[in-house]
């Protein structure tokens, strides 16, 4: 098999997600994410790297926006490609577009390629589903090869071969798959974004471990020596909640809406359960309403922690946007877990933060990785009452504030536990910023110095045979 591997974006970084891998002539997409802060030409997939190279199919690893928010511009740009996820992950795409649409219209998108936006508009968002194949985990499909070989009557390539293509359970939210290519005896995996170890509601990755010609991989947390347990933070996060309601406060855990709340959620639901903190009055979003519902949609069929399991059956308020600054959590100690995750300027969870940071006795817990850029971040760095500057403007905190970390992604010994199981040939780093990269390229060349090891720049091309 030869293979030709492109990034068309998240080299080098956690951006606008997109692979291309061409096998044997068949040319595949693997997701289209936007950029989590840039608009410009980088902050889409940049398709025009590809050439003449075609593009047969498209695969979606999962619905987080790094890796589905410029599937607009794709839709639009390869009208012909036979588009394909796990069935969640397209019960998700209408969801998280509608927030991606929302986004669009509160930043400055003229640096973007002239008539990129062209799908991103409501009418567009039911067609989405329509043209998308849901498949379930662990269902091998063929990729008819459309080489252009004409060898007589069968008007097929003389040396073709089906590809199979593969999803598998990746453990990072709901209906997020690794892909596996397969064809002529050799194989190609796709990690996507993977969690080997269960979260609270999700068990963790089922992706083959055998021998892999050709791996690419994630690397979010390959830098991080000291990974923190789930266990130690839910006891933390249980001991905080204890101390601000034991102050007469409210607790508010600015969370992503997809996965991180549904997860926060339930570590929260089994504390109240467990008689770990009082039984208290918890309000979240919209939104995380709308995807909870999926969630429990495939209660059944995505394996989870507690079989069956449905969020529905937590007890919640549901908080408007509109009147969210007369929430009864300003009145009586109350959870309040609401995205964005990174309190994005105008987001529930800045809004709300707002308020929060001048009463002393509430508390904000900040679940998980920050971006430099934002609001978020500038808070996790803040001392109490000492000015400091969030979103451009400044601001003191006389709130208290506690970081927790319930990653969503393989810690960085899984990571390399996987690549010595499956022993590839090749190996490409994505994913990841460079300190995460050089770092597991480091251990792993250390440990199989006959492995290929490929920190992917943008738009460069790797052929490989295999
Ligand atoms: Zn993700
Ligand atoms: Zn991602």
């Amino acid at each position: 098999m030869n293979i030709e591997l492109m990034m068309l974006g998240g080299a080098g970084e956690i951006g606008a997600n997109s692979c291309y891998v061409n096998i044997d002539g068949h040319g595949v997409l693997i997701d289209s994410g936007l950029h989590p802060r840039r608009r410009d030409r980088e902050a889409l997939p940049q398709l025009e790297l590809l050439g003449e190279r075609p593009v047969h199919t498209f695969v979606l690893t999962h619905a987080h926006t790094d890796h589905l928010g410029g599937l607009p511009y794709i839709m639009k740009s390869l009208p012909h490609a036979r588009m394909i996820a796990t069935r969640p992950t397209r019960d998700l795409i209408e969801i998280m577009l509608r927030n991606t649409i929302k986004l669009f219209k509160l930043d400055d998108v003229s640096k973007l390629p002239a008539g990129a936006l062209d799908f991103y508009v409501p009418a567009m968002l039911d067609k989405f589903p329509v043209v998308f194949e849901g498949t379930l985990y662990n269902e091998p499909l063929k990729l008819q090869h459309k080489t252009s070989t004409y060898n007589g009557a069968s008007g097929r390539s003389a040396s073709a071969e089906d590809i199979t293509l593969t999803f598998h359970d990746a453990g990072h939210i709901i209906g997020s798959a690794g892909v596996m290519f397969e064809a002529g005896g050799a194989a190609i995996m796709h990690t996507g974004d993977v969690k080997f170890s269960p979260q609270a509601l999700l068990t963790g990755a089922s992706l083959p471990r055998h021998h892999l010609d050709c791996l690419i991989i994630e690397c979010t947390n390959g830098a991080e020596d000291k990974p923190h347990t789930y266990g130690e933070e839910k006891e933390r996060l249980a001991d905080f909640i204890n101390r601000i309601i034991g102050q007469d406060g409210s607790v508010l855990l600015p969370t992503f809406a997809l996965g991180k709340t549904q997860e926060v959620l339930k570590i929260v639901s089994e504390l109240m359960n467990a008689g770990k903190i009082p039984k208290l009055p918890i309000f979240t979003g919209g939104m995380s309403k709308r995807i909870s519902k999926i969630y429990d949609r495939y209660a059944h069929t995505v394996p989870r922690v507690e079989s069956g399991f449905q969020l529905t059956s937590i007890p919640l308020t549901y908080i408007k946007y509109e009147t969210m600054m007369n929430g009864k959590f300003f009145n009586q100690p109350s959870i309040v877990i609401i995205s964005s995750g990174m309190l994005n300027e105008g987001s529930p969870s800045y809004r709300l933060a707002q308020r929060w940071l001048g009463i002393r006795n509430f508390g904000i817990g900040v679940m998980g990785y920050q971006d430099p850029s934002t609001p978020g971040y500038a808070l996790l760095q803040s001392e109490r009452d000492v000015e400091f500057t969030m979103a451009n403007k400044p601001t003191t905190r006389a709130c208290e504030l506690e970081r927790f970390r319930f990653s969503a992604h393989a810690r960085r010994d899984e990571l390399l536990d996987y690549i010595f199981a499956t022993k590839p040939k090749h190996i490409f780093l994505v994913h990841g910023d460079p300190a995460a990269t050089a770092s597991m390229s480091a251990t792993i060349q250390a440990n199989f110095p006959e492995m290929n090891v490929i920190i992917p720049g943008l738009g460069e091309s790797y052929r490989l045979e295999l």
